[in-house]
């Protein structure tokens, strides 16, 4: 059974490129243990290049909708954007 799946989506929420893709077509490993594929599949914060494996393609799918779930440096970016949000409607008030 050969799955494919590897595209490139807009994270709403980061408003950042997320790839998802198979472990192979990504060129990264499969996490093998005890003959289960525990990161068959991968999501790629295409702007910081940080990586998570998952064991699923629903599982991916939907981890790309959510880069601040695993990806530091996009949690980062948008606590930086809320408390920016705060300060200016701290200042209009
Ligand atoms: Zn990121």
């Amino acid at each position: 059974m050969s799955e494919r799946y590897y595209r490139t989506t807009r994270a709403r929420e980061t408003g950042t490129q997320v790839t998802t893709g198979h472990a192979d077509d990504m060129g990264l490993d499969r996490g093998e243990y005890n003959g289960v594929e525990l990161t068959r599949w991968y999501n790629l914060c295409e702007v910081h290049g940080c990586i998570v494996g998952h064991q699923t393609l629903a599982l991916a799918k939907s981890f790309a909708a959510a880069p601040t779930e695993w990806c530091e440096d996009c949690r980062y970016a948008v606590e930086v954007r809320y408390v920016a949000e705060v300060r200016a409607e701290l200042e209009q008030s």
